[in-house]
């Protein structure tokens, strides 16, 4: 399998060589050139997921799209990551029927409670892999206003050949996500807490890796949601889903996704055009609407930072979708040039692009299955409320965002049952809860205290040299080690 660029880039990339890569050079997204189709083989992944279990299912999937790894050693690395003892659960992502026909889909019980887990842990066992082969390193440099950092943290720690530099806004994280993170006593995990707000970190991260000089020679990477592997790590969970929910190969469900950076259901996407029997893609957005308006009028607008809102569903607050880019260039018909212009000339010139009266947008209901749906605070607070009330279960924020918008595409007992993404859980985001229902959510075990262990952070002010300085700092003290 080759990988190609949606802004044109010739395909002659293969799995292990964009993996550690971040855009293209041409400034677009790696895509596989075809997707592989499954119709046929869908009774056979069924048989591998109910009598072999969810990391042989992955295997499955991955070796569809990696052919550079020995296939014995893919097998092992799925193994490796998705067991019981990482996700909680003999089916790594179970399912829960809330009502008729309505599900949950749970992708948060790894370490963080978080469904970048999924992808993350595969990521940190793959860099673990391919640096060992190449006899590498790679010092990972990002910024987080949560889940992502801490899902990267918990995946990378102790990894051979990784550290991981994480930036984040000094106390303005939660104070659970603070505790996960900062807790963390690896050597090779360095938490750096930034005076002043997330868009501070993320400037940071980018001229650090402006610095082309400096990136090389301290082999300066990323783990971003744009990221190939992470997205293919999320196609398994959708098939899990629908081997879950239903009986047979004939029968389509739809899914619901709580959407920021256009990720998770970008995935969705994937599974749906491998064939797997998906009948809508249901984008659900916070206050942060523009993918639900794009999916709506066909115009595309992302917002400036400044204009991004600050909501209780924090992980959703994104002014640009990033991934938005490999659907976009799928419903074009895979044009390169066309997705070039679109993205490179008429978005950064007026700041929007319209695709209304284009019949490939007219179409992509039939096409590709995309609905979309907001959810405000109030809605989230109701939602958080009726889903305790009705069926004693807690859901986070996020989630209720997408029970939300589910409901507005889902009737009880409809023939296609919904599946919703649980993408974290109720503990992460306790301040909502409780104003929700008037008590504190429940606390797994495991993180009983969690706030009182010993904190492992330095403070910097927002300043490119000084983080720069700190990382030099920490690579000479290893390497003196
Ligand atoms: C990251 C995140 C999302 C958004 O996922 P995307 O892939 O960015 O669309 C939703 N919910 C939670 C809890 C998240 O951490």
């Amino acid at each position: 399998m080759h990988y190609l660029s949606t802004r044109g880039e010739p395909a002659r990339k293969r799995f292990c060589d964009i993996l550690l890569e971040g855009l293209a050079p041409d400034g677009g997204l790696y895509l596989p050139e075809h997707y592989p189709q499954i119709t046929d083989r869908l009774p056979e992944l069924r048989r591998i997921y109910r009598e072999q279990g969810y990391a042989e299912l992955a295997f499955a999937i991955l070796s569809l799209y990696i052919d550079d790894i020995p296939a014995d050693a893919l097998r092992a690395i799925a193994h490796k990551t998705y067991t019981k003892a990482v996700f909680g659960t003999e089916a790594i992502t179970p399912v829960r029927e809330l009502e008729d026909g309505l599900w949950l889909e749970g992708l948060s019980n790894g370490p963080t409670l978080a469904f970048k887990d999924m992808a993350m842990q595969l990521l940190g066992n793959l860099f673990e892999y391919e640096l060992d082969r190449r006899q590498a390193e790679l010092n990972i440099l990002g910024a987080t206003s949560g889940d992502t950092g801490s899902a990267a943290e918990y995946a990378m720690r102790g990894k051979r050949g990784v550290r991981v530099f994480m930036l984040s806004p000094h106390g303005r994280m939660s104070p659970f996500q603070q505790a996960q993170m900062f807790s963390l006593q690896d050597e090779n995990i360095h938490n750096i807490a930034i005076d002043g707000v997330f868009d501070d970190c993320q400037d940071i991260v980018k001229a650090v890796s402006n610095d082309l000089a400096f990136k090389q020679h301290y082999h300066i990477g990323t783990v971003n949601s744009i990221n190939w592997a992470r997205l293919l790590a999320q196609v398994v969970y959708y098939f899990a889903g629908y081997f879950q929910v239903t009986g047979q190969d004939d029968q389509t469900v739809s899914f619901t996704v709580p959407s920021g950076n256009f990720g998770n259901i970008c995935a969705g996407h994937v599974a749906r055009q491998m064939g797997l029997p998906i009948a809508q893609l249901v984008v659900a957005t916070n206050e942060n609407d523009v993918l639900d308006e794009f999916f709506r009028t066909g115009i595309y607008r992302p917002r400036p930072a400044a204009d991004t809102l600050e909501t209780s569903s924090p992980s959703m607050d994104i002014s640009k979708a990033s991934n938005f880019e490999r659907f976009v260039f799928d419903l074009l018909g895979r044009d390169a040039a066309e997705l070039r212009t679109l993205f490179a000339e008429t978005l950064p010139r007026q700041g929007f692009f319209d695709l209304s009266a284009d019949p490939r947008f007219l179409r992509q209901r039939e096409t590709f299955g995309f609905v979309s749906g907001t959810s405000h605070h109030a809605d989230r607070l109701a939602t958080i409320r009726a889903v305790w009330q009705q069926f004693g279960q807690e859901v986070d924020t996020h989630t209720a965002d997408g029970v939300k918008v589910a409901r507005q595409y889902h009737q009880r007992g409809d023939a296609v049952p919904m599946i919703v993404l649980e993408t974290a859980l109720a503990v992460k985001f306790s301040a909502t809860i409780t104003e929700a229902l008037g008590h504190e959510p429940q606390r797994p075990p495991q993180f009983e205290g969690i706030e009182s262990l010993p904190k492992r952070v330095q403070v910097l002010p927002a300043d490119v040299q000084q983080v720069k300085d700190l990382i030099v700092q920490a690579l000479k003290a290893t390497a003196g080690a």
